[in-house]
């Protein structure tokens, strides 16, 4: 089959490499559509793990074998595959922290080499324990692989929007309108919260208006402050979710949020970053600073049921389709987008039906 194996930084190598082979409690996925993460961006061009790897984790695809003692599934299924399962057990998911869990931190679905989530390849390798723990779900009919395929990132925005506790009526902050911040637009109008997106690129900013914000500004708007006043009664916003890795969007959100709100670091920023800040502020404006990684275990059916039922419109958030081979275009774009760049997905070669 072919896969597109990650040799070293910015090096992506598309190769035949064997099919994976199962034991008896393992499952063979063919890879439909995988979506591009911004986490396979980060993991391909910086020196964060040892090659050779196969990423890709927000897989779609068919069922192509199961091992003898499977029970419950059949080839021919169509599934969205989940490359992390918490162990349910450790102190960590006994307080429903399921990311920090040392099992759900390591990786085992394949397409060969060190377990790296492995969608970027024709076929990928589900585990026993993940197949007997809920890591596979079945795809309804009327749902296409491309939808599917956003089951992963709506459970990480869905939990950032459960952690911040956003509710009806509340007024959220989505700093950055990509395919997160979109998302997120999307998520806090799902849940009876209003919406307010900054970005610097008119044409997400537009976009961001088309999904649902209720007001979207340039981030560079000295009256962003203002404005946002405006919108809230003079208050402030409840929630600020920063779906960008930048330091002026945070002092942005802080001057944004009411007193007592709360601030959610979604991006990952850069490690070489520090924030400076006096507590003070939070002390007195009581604000909370809230991180969130990843997605929940407890949150996955919500998620399945958002994304199947077609609560939040996946298809609005779709720009580029990619084939497996073009990978590393595919990469280049997300890095540098164009002003109509949002999500792009990426479409193995399949060889035989
Ligand atoms: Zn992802
Ligand atoms: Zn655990």
């Amino acid at each position: 089959m072919k896969a597109q194996v990650f040799r070293g930084v910015k090096q992506l190598s598309y190769e035949e490499i064997p099919v994976p082979s199962i034991a008896d409690d393992e499952v063979l996925v063919q890879v439909r559509v995988v979506g591009l993460c911004q986490s396979d961006i980060k993991k391909i061009l910086y020196p964060l793990y040892e090659p050779p790897r196969i990423f890709g984790h927000e897989t779609a695809g068919t069922i192509a074998a199961v091992g003898s003692a499977v029970q419950n599934w059949q080839v021919g299924q169509r599934v969205v595959v989940l490359h992390h399962i918490p162990c349910m057990h450790c102190d960590y998911c006994l307080n429903e922290n399921y990311s920090m869990c040392d099992t759900y931190k390591n990786i085992t679905t394949t397409a060969g080499f060190q377990p790296s989530g492995g969608g970027f390849a024709e076929y990928v390798k589900v585990p026993g324990h993940i197949v007997r723990n809920g890591g596979l779900i079945t795809i309804p009919d009327h749902i296409t692989f491309e939808q599917a395929s956003f089951v992963e990132p709506t459970n990480c925005c869905l939990k950032a929007v459960k952690k911040a506790q956003i509710g009806p009526g509340q007024t959220v902050l989505v700093t950055g309108a990509g395919p997160i911040g979109l998302m997120f637009i999307m998520l806090v109008n799902y849940f009876g919260g209003r919406a307010i997106a900054t970005d610097l690129i008119p044409s997400r900013i537009d976009k961001a208006l088309s999904v649902g914000a209720e007001a979207a500004f340039d981030a560079r708007d000295p009256e962003l402050p203002q404005k946002i006043q405006v919108l809230t009664r003079g208050m402030g916003v409840d929630v600020s979710l920063l779906a960008v890795p930048s330091d002026k969007a945070f002092f942005q959100a802080l001057d944004c949020t009411r007193k007592g709100g709360k601030i959610l670091f979604f991006a990952e920023f850069p490690d070489e970053v520090e924030i400076p800040i006096n507590p003070n502020i939070l002390y007195r404006r009581e604000i909370d600073l809230i991180g969130s990684y990843s997605s929940s275990f407890r949150l996955q059916a919500l998620s399945a049921d958002i994304v199947f039922n077609q609560r939040i419109d996946v298809d609005a958030l779709v720009s580029d389709r990619y084939s497996l081979k073009d990978l590393a275009a595919a990469v280049d774009q997300a890095v540098a987008p164009t002003p109509e760049t949002f999500k792009i997905l990426i479409y193995p070669e399949v060889t035989e039906e």
